[in-house]
């Protein structure tokens, strides 16, 4: 029987909170500025816990109708071990057993797991992606990740790094990449990247991609150019990927992807142009549906899948 699950999305710059009922609702949530505490991650993990307690605190709920703590995070993760293995961008965390210290502190199960991942659970379950058995999310930001499921699975590779669509090179002398690749799929559509494409096209140097967007629907040529370049890099990044694990359904998120509209037909073209016939014949391109919810609804699948 399913129970009340806190979830947490644990972002470098927020930390979302969210306690959700039973069905799948999110009928609490709260927040916390990971900036504040770069500095201290014993009082990050403290002010976590404390306000984990809020949450059940507030609604009543008493430990007994809690299943469990999910909690994803922006970096490589062990989920069997519970180990943060690194964040690359919240300074100091580095292999910390995460699920140990929480559970110790709380007395409440948890489970931990890379944020792209808990974003295609997500979505998977509640978004996008209900009733399909094979599908990848790809969540565009100022990284590019990628959730896999398949056979109705999360997978997630040998060492917990599958999925890593950002670093798929598009090209043979294509710039280099902070992995160590050369032209890597996210040094063509990563936020800071496009923002500073988009500067150089309009020549201004304080443009935000959401200006691009806006302009973009007011017919401006060279926004709606912009957003169809970007949508040909993507569609050529996935070929492989769609080759290579012949999915139902991909599913793309995150910042950019409010720019769907703009990048859609190129996308779906390139990939069913170039595809392998039967891969190309069965694929779907989405736009994700659950906006910022997608990794605290992934936790809650998460925490059920495991108990
Ligand atoms: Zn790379």
């Amino acid at each position: 029987m399913n129970k009340y699950v806190v979830s947490i999305d644990f972002g470098g710059t927020i930390i979302k909170l969210g306690l959700i009922n039973p069905s799948g609702k999110i009928i609490l949530r709260s927040q916390i500025f990971t900036k504040n505490f770069y500095a201290d991650k014993q009082k990050l993990i403290n002010t976590l816990i404390g306000q984990i307690f809020n949450l059940l605190e507030e609604k009543k709920i008493i430990k007994k109708q809690v299943s469990g703590i999910g909690i994803g995070l922006p970096g490589l993760i062990d989920p069997q071990k519970g180990k943060v293995c690194f964040l690359p961008n919240v300074p100091g965390w580095r292999n910390i057993f995460l699920k140990k210290i929480i559970e110790e502190k709380t007395t409440i199960r948890t489970f931990i797991d890379n944020d792209v991942n808990m974003m295609a659970l997500g979505e998977w379950k509640y978004g996008a992606g209900k009733g399909y058995q094979n599908l990848i999310c790809m969540t565009l930001g100022t990284g590019v990740g990628g959730g896999l499921i398949l056979n109705n699975k999360l997978y997630r590779g040998e060492g917990f790094a599958a999925g890593e669509i950002g670093h798929i090179p598009l090209n043979e002398h294509g710039p280099g990449c902070n992995c160590g690749g050369q032209a890597c799929f996210e040094r063509y559509v990563g936020n800071k990247i496009l923002q500073e494409k988009a500067a150089r096209i309009f020549k201004n140097k304080k443009i935000t991609l959401e200006e691009v967007f806006e302009l973009a629907k007011k017919d401006n040529t060279r926004a709606i150019a912009f957003w169809e370049e970007t949508g040909a890099h993507i569609g050529r990044a996935l070929i492989g990927v769609v080759n290579l694990l012949n999915p139902r359904l991909i599913v793309i998120g995150g910042g950019i992807s409010r720019s769907y509209c703009f990048m859609a037909s190129t996308i779906s073209n390139i990939i069913k142009e170039n595809c392998m016939k039967t891969q190309g014949a069965m694929i779907k391109v989405v736009r994700a549906q659950l906006g910022n919810d997608a990794a605290l609804l992934g936790a809650f699948v998460l925490v059920n899948e495991s108990i």
